[in-house]
């Protein structure tokens, strides 16, 4: 048996709700501006097809995490999003059968360090150093869609929100996106195979703002689940 030169890094997973098992998380791809009142918000229309960023695998942290605030910034936006867990990969997913590729989904937040991302973006630079850093995907256990009620199992509705020392500040709904789960997971497929394992964040709703060290981040997503992320000091 061949070995490795270096010891490996451990699979990275997320929590499964009702169990002790795992899913084993492979890629994370984001989606931008999914919602329109957001998207405005950032200066832009609701017009346009869903473009993707990623964050490393191992930028997931735990719901009841105490997350150091992060180097490089001064303005750390939370952004409350529906996550999809792939269970049946695929390339060219047509929207009609997206839904059955999804193992599961979650309540993720998309942290932003908002003054990398948009001074990259001016100089038509990556998005990586505002959106791809260490515990920058907090996600709450995974619900497996088929567990859902019926009617949630489209992943097309249900209350979408984050309060920032119990004040709301996102509060939408998942009929709020333009593009639905199964146009999103349409669109990453027609770019990247998708493989069991990845994860998508599916975009934040309006109401993104900044949270400083000592900050108690909690949000949700009905039938979904719960998070609650507190943000400590400085590293
Ligand atoms: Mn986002």
């Amino acid at each position: 048996m061949t070995g490795y030169v270096i010891t490996p890094n451990p699979q990275a997973s997320a929590a499964v709700a009702g169990t002790d098992e795992r899913f084993p998380v492979r890629r994370i791809f984001c989606v931008g501006r999914n919602y329109a009142a957001h998207a405005r918000e950032m200066g832009f229309s609701d017009k346009e097809p869903p473009f993707f960023f990623t964050k490393p695998a191992d930028a997931l942290v735990e719901t009841g995490s105490t997350i150091p605030y992060p180097p490089i910034t001064e303005n750390l936006h939370y952004e409350i999003e529906l996550v999809l867990a792939i269970g049946t990969g695929g390339a060219n997913i047509t929207p009609e059968d997206a839904v059955s590729h999804i193992w599961g989904a979650g309540v993720g937040i998309d942290f932003t360090r908002r003054d990398q991302q948009i001074a990259h973006r001016e100089k038509g630079r990556p998005w990586d150093w505002g959106k791809a850093f260490d515990n920058s995907a907090p996600l709450a256990p995974l619900v497996r869609t088929a567990d859902l009620p019926a009617e949630r199992q489209s992943l097309a509705e249900g209350r979408i929100w984050l309060s920032v020392n119990g004040e709301i500040q996102q509060d939408a709904s998942l009929a709020d996106q333009i593009w639905n789960v199964s146009d999103v997971i349409a669109f990453c497929s027609q770019s990247v195979t998708l493989k069991a394992g990845d994860l998508i964040f599916t975009g934040t709703p309006a109401g993104v703002g900044a949270v400083t060290s000592g900050d108690v981040v909690t949000g949700g997503i009905e039938s979904i689940g719960d998070i609650a992320i507190t943000i400590g000091p400085s590293a």
